[in-house]
């Protein structure tokens, strides 16, 4: 029996991490869109540290993740595994693996959850061994700290950098929902585009240079507090302020839902479904950080409820979770409002899992839990967009059943549009087709819909574009369309023009 014991797993602990080494190393990190990347590379060097957004994932990666680490994985786990042996692998060649262990630190973030997400950098552990860089450094982050063997002169990240990252994020995400509300009506095409590279360019200098505000509380303090990030936007503001937008043209809103890391990059991972949906013709409502974090937070707080008769202080810990739930939300909200709330807000968490309870169960963890379910049907209730896309990994067991649960959703709900899109990486016209079936039909409503609005706002499409023609304000990127119950920006703006107004 002790001999098994003795023999039984342990996780790795990496060599613990020294201020000075911090200082001289460049971290690595990646799985975010490439605007939420730029902004975190900012942030670090904002607080004297060197930090590389990791290209985004290649089919190649997910190769290489297979091949290294455990076939059977998620294939997330494949492929930020490969993306990240690739990446050391060449550099080990261009500078030796030797200097490749010095320069370089991969964060990663962990979980204990009921998933592979608990097992992420166990996977990395073992494709770097199998790669010959055994000994190389990735620190788990947990929250506001590195987890590492403690030391007096082991580096911790500072909750001034982790504010910065997390504020980073919110930034990009705002100027992202503002990019994917234009780009499908500019009038001259790279408008849009271009918009988004100056907003980002300009937003990572402020995020460069953004001021030392004390460490810990007085930081917090300063983020929650300052108009600093929002005047950034604003300026941004005015780069979108010179796109032009023609919204008389139908187009199918087609919201993105799934798992944490296919729902955010934009690349081969989930097949380039950003990119494919606008050239489709739709419009996509791009998954949140934001709401993800929101979830988070949610789940801790209703953990504490379930058990607040034996967890020490659950009051304080209930309150203190519902308080950073509030900063959150009213960070995020002065964001959108620097860009005029053109950018999607957040659902309320109590709604979602009010939602979603006949159908899934809200302490079921992993994943994203009652949340896909829940997301699904406010989009579809409320109407904010005529499709949902979930991309779901293959071999993702929480995804699994939240496909599951969905087959009684779209029982009770026969008019909702629901793609669930299997992500393998490596079937990508089997997805697409699949995807397509129902985008044609996503498009049929939006038309529909169109001509509804049309109909009911008792003008002909020449006369309602000649109002539009004739109010510079309505030809702006930045100019929010009221939302009049109806998903599409061009059936809102008809009805806004025929004199409807928001809660008459
Ligand atoms: S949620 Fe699914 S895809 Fe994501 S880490 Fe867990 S098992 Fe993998």
């Amino acid at each position: 029996m002790n001999d098994i014991s003795s023999r039984h797993w342990r996780p790795r602990r990496p060599a613990p991490l020294g201020v000075a080494e911090a200082r001289r190393a460049e971290f690595l990190f990646g799985d975010l869109h490439w605007r939420a990347e730029r902004l975190v590379e900012a942030a670090f060097a904002s607080e004297g540290l060197h930090a590389r957004a990791l290209p985004t994932a290649t089919r190649q990666d997910l190769m290489t993740g297979r091949e290294l680490a455990d076939i059977g994985q998620c294939c997330p786990t494949s492929f930020t595994t490969g993306n990240l042996a690739n990446f050391l692998r060449g550099e080990a060649e261009r500078i030796g693996a030797d200097a490749v262990r010095d320069r370089y630190v991969f964060l990663s973030v962990g979980s204990c959850g009921a998933c592979r997400f608990g097992q992420y950098h166990q996977s990395y552990e073992l494709a770097l061994r199998n790669l010959g860089l055994d000994g190389f450094r990735m620190l788990l982050l947990a929250q506001d700290r590195v987890d590492q063997s403690a030391g007096e002169d082991a580096f911790h990240l500072p909750l001034s950098l982790v504010l910065g990252a997390l504020w980073g994020v919110l930034c990009a995400e705002v100027v992202q929902g503002l990019e994917y509300r234009t780009r499908p009506y500019e009038v001259v095409p790279g408008a849009t585009n271009r918009a988004v590279r100056e907003s980002i360019d300009l937003l990572a200098e402020a995020f460069r240079n953004r001021p030392r505000r004390g460490r810990k509380w007085g930081s917090l303090l300063w983020h929650v507090a300052t108009p600093y990030f929002l005047d950034a936007l604003r300026q941004a503001r005015a780069r979108f302020d010179a796109v032009e937008v023609d919204r008389l043209r139908p187009r199918p809103v087609v919201m993105i839902t799934g798992e944490f890391y296919l729902h955010t990059v934009e690349g081969e991972p989930n097949y380039n479904m950003h990119r494919w949906l606008e050239a489709e013709g739709a419009e996509v409502h791009p998954a949140s950080i934001a709401v993800w974090i929101d979830y988070l937070i949610r789940f801790a707080i209703q953990e504490a409820e379930d058990r607040r008769a034996a967890l020490p202080r659950a009051g304080l810990r209930i309150a203190a979770a519902r308080g950073l739930q509030r900063l959150l939300r009213f960070s995020f909200d002065r964001m959108r409002r620097a860009l005029n709330d053109v950018p999607h807000g957040m659902p309320r968490q109590e709604e979602i899992r009010r939602l979603a309870a006949p159908y899934f169960h809200h302490r079921m963890s992993g994943g994203e839990g009652d949340m896909l379910i829940g997301k699904a049907i406010w989009a579809h209730r409320h109407r904010h967009a005529h499709m949902v896309c979930e991309l779901s990994p293959y071999a993702c067991m929480p995804n699994t059943m939240s496909i599951g649960a969905m087959a009684r959703v779209l029982g009770d709900h026969p008019d909702m549009l629901y793609a669930p899109i299997e992500v393998k990486g490596d079937a990508e016209v089997h997805a697409l087709s699949r995807c397509q079936m129902i985008l044609t039909e996503a498009k049929k409503r939006a038309a529909a819909e169109f001509d509804q609005a049309l109909a009911e706002s008792g003008l002909t499409l020449e006369e309602a574009r000649a109002r539009v023609a004739e109010d510079p304000a309505l030809r702006r990127a930045t100019w929010r369309v009221p939302h009049l119950g109806r998903a599409g920006a061009g059936a809102n703006l008809l009805l806004h023009l025929a004199g409807r107004r928001e809660g008459a």
